[in-house]
C-alpha cells in the first residue's frame, strides 16, 4: 500500500485512530444539523415559516400558540436551537434570565399581569414537550389548577 511505503508501521494506528474520531465528530455534527433543519421553532425564528409574533430581538422571539389553551397563550423561543431545558447550562444564565424578563414584560403588555399567569417549560416525555426546541408558555386569561393534571 502507498500509505506503507510513505509512513511507518507505528504511525499507521495513529492515523487510523484519528480518522475514525473525525468520521464520528463529523456525523454527530450532520446529525445536529439535520435536526435544526427540520425544527419547526428555528423555521420560525429564522422568519421561513410565519407566526404571529408579539416580540422579537436577537436572541429571543415570542408569537401565539397556534392551539391556544387559555384566552392568552403565548410561547417564547431562543433563537439558537436547544432541544430543550436539560440543554441549559451555566453559560446560558443570562439568555435564560432574559426569557423569564420578557415573559414579564409580555405579561403586562398582554394584560395578564395583574390577574395571574402561568409560565410552564415542558420538558422531555414526562413533561409533555412535543416540539423539541426549548420554549416557555405564557398562558392566561383563565384560572388554572394545581397540582396540573
Ligand atoms: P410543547 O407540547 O410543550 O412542546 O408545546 C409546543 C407548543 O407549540 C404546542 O402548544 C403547539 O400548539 C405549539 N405549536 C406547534 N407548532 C406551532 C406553530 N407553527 N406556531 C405556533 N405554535 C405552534
Amino acid at each position: 500500500m502507498k500509505f506503507k511505503k510513505k509512513y511507518p508501521q507505528k504511525y499507521e494506528s495513529l492515523f487510523l485512530f484519528t480518522n475514525k474520531v473525525v468520521m464520528i465528530r463529523f456525523r454527530i455534527i450532520c446529525r445536529k444539523n439535520i435536526t435544526i433543519m427540520a425544527c419547526i421553532f428555528c423555521k420560525i425564528a429564522s422568519g421561513e415559516i410565519p407566526a404571529k409574533k408579539l416580540f422579537e430581538d436577537d436572541k429571543l422571539v415570542a408569537f401565539y400558540d397556534i392551539q391556544p389553551q387559555s384566552p392568552v397563550h403565548f410561547l417564547i423561543i431562543p433563537k439558537h436551537h436547544f432541544a430543550s431545558l436539560n440543554d441549559l447550562s451555566a453559560d446560558h444564565v443570562h439568555l435564560a434570565g432574559h426569557i423569564l424578563v420578557t415573559a414579564s414584560n409580555l405579561a403586562r403588555e398582554t394584560g395578564i399581569d395583574q390577574s395571574g399567569y402561568r409560565v410552564v417549560f415542558n420538558t422531555r416525555e414526562d413533561g409533555g414537550q412535543s416540539v423539541d426546541h426549548l420554549h416557555a408558555h405564557i398562558l392566561g386569561k383563565r384560572k388554572f389548577l394545581w397540582p396540573p393534571g
